[in-house]
């Protein structure tokens, strides 16, 4: 383990990305707060990034032929290193990670919770108690497409859509909260 992380740190000095031997054969799950982070360093939707570098229906970014990250560059490290997503952030230094990844997290984990409670209330309510008509979403589904849905919503609201990203994500959360009450 000592040589597994030494080697780590090593590739991750060089490369000066903090990516080294733990991307090859790691699947790398995203929330949509990633998902959106990501997209918007590299320029694109949320949509294009689910079509180019994620299955359909998957939360867990592709890895290439050869197993590595989708991501993982072997001479520049981790190409989207300023965005990268949680568990590659607090892998390596998780004494380091940001507060908005870790609140981020949470509050999506509360939504999901949320649905999920709807969802099982709604199957209850089908065999005779008091249901919601929720369907809970999965994670890997137009949950983590946070810019169509935001789109949707500020259409909706004759609102435009604020180009910063931490109060679009504010407006995605809303929108997935409204939807239960
Ligand atoms: S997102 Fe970056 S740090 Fe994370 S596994 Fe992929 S290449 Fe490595």
């Amino acid at each position: 383990m000592t040589d597994f992380m030494d080697e780590y740190r090593r590739r991750a000095a060089e490369t000066g990305a903090g990516c080294g031997p733990q991307c090859p054969g790691n699947r790398i799950p995203l929330t949509p707060y990633e998902t959106a982070r990501i997209a918007s360093g590299l320029g694109i939707t949320t949509g294009e990034l689910l079509h180019r570098y994620m299955a359909v229906g998957s939360a867990i970014l592709n890895v290439k032929e050869d197993g590595t990250c989708v991501f993982h560059s072997e001479d520049e490290g981790c190409e989207v290193h300023q965005d990268r997503p949680l568990s590659c952030r607090s892998f390596l230094e998780p004494a380091d990670t940001p507060g908005r990844f870790v609140e981020r997290a949470r509050q999506y984990r509360e939504v999901l919770r949320a649905w999920r409670r709807a969802s099982l209330a709604r199957d209850a309510g089908e065999t005779g108690g008091t249901g919601s008509p929720h369907p809970a979403p999965e994670l890997g589904s137009w949950i983590l497409d946070v810019d169509s849905l935001v789109a949707e919503r500020c259409a909706e609201r004759g609102m435009p859509i604020p180009p910063d990203l931490e109060a679009r994500i504010d407006i995605h959360l809303a929108a997935l909260r409204s939807a239960l009450e």
